[in-house]
């Protein structure tokens, strides 16, 4: 009889498939890494760990092959707003490419139209879509206000990362540093001291503190 996996997950083989990521591939290196730190692969509880830690992968680290054009899919629209849009305390999680362990937290987006806005539930894909990815925090808060930059091409685009990483905090060598906060600013965020001090404002009114 067929023994039934269940893999605990909501991933078709379509998606399985459409990521990119080498399933086998990362299957046969979680399997060495079962017998490299003397584990029992056979065993009832690891048997399917290497098929369901490749499909865990697949998602976590989807945001490789995310195509930005189709996720963005026309939810662009011209319009004659020139205040400040801000979206906050968007959730999100990734991985430390120094460590490949979960770091997560908010992300808090403004930006200034020019002319074009972008669909507000296209925000939290934007961020997906670099969340996750092998990433340092500084390199993911630059990509996301840059591809923001780029598209809408607005006056001023700004972008804050509040984390906390897990490869301080369960190490226990730095637990000072586990919590962090990066910030990039373009066009009228960065030239333009009040705007800044606005959106800076504005998130840190009625914030809760970060909390795992
Ligand atoms: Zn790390």
């Amino acid at each position: 009889m067929k023994e039934m996996i269940d893999f605990d997950d909501e991933l078709s083989e379509k998606q399985l498939e459409q990521n990119g990521i080498e399933n086998d591939m990362v299957e046969d290196s979680i399997l060495q890494l079962l017998k490299a730190v003397g584990e029992d692969p056979t065993r009832e509880g690891l048997k399917f760990t290497p098929k369901r830690v490749a499909r865990m992968y697949s998602e976590l680290l989807s945001g490789y092959h995310v195509d930005p054009e189709v996720m963005i899919n026309g939810a662009l629209f011209n319009i004659t707003y020139d205040e400040m849009v801000l979206v906050r305390d968007i959730e999100f999680y990734s991985l430390c490419e120094h460590h490949i362990l979960p770091f997560m937290g908010r992300v808090h987006v403004a930006y200034i139209p020019d002319g074009k806005v972008i669909g507000l539930s296209k925000i939290p894909r934007i961020v997906d879509m670099y969340a996750r990815r092998l990433q340092v925090q500084e390199r993911m808060t630059r990509q996301i206000a840059d591809f923001l930059r780029d598209l809408l091409k607005p006056q001023g685009v700004a972008v804050v990362v509040e984390a906390v990483h897990l490869c301080s905090m369960m190490r226990g060598v730095r637990k000072h540093d586990a919590r962090m906060t990066t910030s990039a600013m373009h066009g009228a965020f960065r030239a333009n001291l009040a705007t800044r001090q606005e959106f800076l404002d504005n998130i840190s009114r009625g914030a809760t503190p970060l909390q795992i």
